[in-house]
Order: structure tokens, then C-alpha cells, then sequence
């Protein structure tokens, strides 16, 4: 029960984190200095957004309720060893990351995924901080797959997941989110290495191409994909 509890904890705060950014951005002028946008946000833009919102917030919630409570006996509330703890949220940060590189650049690629689904996330142009949630909800499942992904790796190859690196890596994973979506200048991705800044997912949704990364930004440098 404590796991679950402390996980939706996080996952709330990341929202309440994104509603205020995005509430500050849109009807005050309090960050203005701090702002890497240049175009302006259409007016309305946060009640044309919220019902598309809400529903992956349910969905989300629907989602993490139910994995929680089959797959809660995998996690092991124990202070781990700091082996352990980078290994699990390495491992995690870098599965999540690879999956969503790959299929965020198809969502691109394919013109007809592009048009049908991805194109909505792109309606976002400037974003706001909770416009991380504002998808069609098939990409809000589709992209939530690498999560999983990563989650069942540790769990094949240590037998439990340690839940402190899973609370680390679901804060860092929806922070960032909140954080490459909220307009102005990273205030979090700059302290941890090789993580994407805001600067980098604003310049893909200003020119809807490139920067398909979200956490790293290594495989946009492999591929060719980064936009100069
Ligand atoms: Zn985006
Ligand atoms: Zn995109």
C-alpha cells in the first residue's frame, strides 16, 4: 500500500508541478526573463487543451492503479547500494529513452501515424508544461510501453526492482516532461548529465522535426536526427 501510495504521490505532484508552470506561462509574466519562446500561445489554448488532458489523466491513473496493484510485490521498499540504486535507474532511464526515440521518430516518419495520431501533440506549438499529457491517447499508451519495457528488464535480471530507484526514475522521467514542455530554460535537466534540456524538445516542436529524444539526447547525435 505504501508503494502504491508514494507512487501516485509522485505522479500528482508532476501534474500539480506542470498546472502551476503552465498556469504562470500562460497568464502572468513572472518568468519572462527565464522564456526560450518566441511565438506567442493562442488565446484559449489551455481550455481548447484540458479535455484531451483530462482524459490521459484518467487514463493514466486507470493505467498506473492497475499495474500497481498486480505488480506490487516485485518492488522491495529497501534502502538499496548505490550499485544497485544507478544500475535499476539506468537501466530504466535508458530502455524508457531508447524505446521513445524510436517511436517517437516513426510517429514522424509515417506520414499516416503522423497525421492520425501525432499530429495533436504538435497542436502544441508553443507548448505549455501540461502539454505533456496533451497526446492522442494512443501515443500516451504507446509511449508509456518503453516505461514498462524498462521496468521488466530489471525485473528479469535482478528478480525485484528496488523501489527507491523506481521513485527516482517516475520523478525524473515526469519532472523532465514538465520541464522540456514548460517554455522556458531547464531549471532541472541541467543538473543531471547527458539529459535533454528544454531548449532541445522546444526546437522540435518550433520546427516539428528532429530532437526525437526526450531524456538523452545521444541517440539524435547517432542517428543524424539532431537539429544544429
Ligand atoms: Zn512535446
Ligand atoms: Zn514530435
Amino acid at each position: 500500500m505504501l508503494f502504491t501510495i508514494i507512487t501516485l504521490s509522485i505522479l500528482t505532484f508532476s501534474i500539480v508541478s506542470a498546472y502551476i508552470f503552465s498556469h504562470i506561462m500562460l497568464n502572468t509574466d513572472l518568468l519572462k526573463a527565464q522564456k526560450i519562446q518566441t511565438s506567442r500561445y493562442k488565446k484559449n489554448v489551455f481550455q481548447e487543451h484540458l479535455p484531451l488532458i483530462a482524459l490521459n489523466l484518467g487514463i493514466l491513473y486507470v493505467i498506473s492503479g492497475l499495474g500497481l496493484y498486480f505488480a506490487n510485490g516485485v518492488f522491495k521498499i529497501e534502502m538499496p547500494s548505490i550499485g544497485i540504486f544507478i544500475l535499476q535507474f539506468g537501466m530504466m532511464a535508458i530502455v524508457d529513452d531508447t524505446y521513445f526515440y524510436f517511436f517517437h521518430r516513426l510517429l514522424h516518419h509515417n506520414e499516416y501515424l503522423f497525421k492520425k495520431i501525432h499530429k495533436i501533440h504538435h497542436k502544441a506549438s508553443p507548448p505549455f508544461a501540461l502539454d505533456f499529457i496533451y497526446v492522442h491517447p494512443l501515443e500516451w499508451l504507446g509511449g508509456a510501453t518503453g516505461t514498462a519495457f524498462g521496468i521488466l528488464l530489471v525485473y528479469i535480471l535482478f528478480g525485484e526492482i528496488n523501489a527507491y530507484a523506481f521513485w527516482f526514475f517516475a520523478a525524473v522521467r515526469n519532472l523532465h516532461e514538465v520541464d522540456i514542455h514548460s517554455g522556458i530554460r531547464s531549471f532541472f535537466s541541467k543538473y543531471i548529465p547527458f539529459l535533454g534540456a528544454a531548449e532541445h524538445h522546444e526546437a522540435h516542436h518550433a520546427r516539428i522535426k528532429g530532437n526525437y529524444s526526450s531524456m538523452f539526447t545521444f541517440w539524435d547525435k547517432i542517428f543524424g536526427t539532431d537539429l544544429k
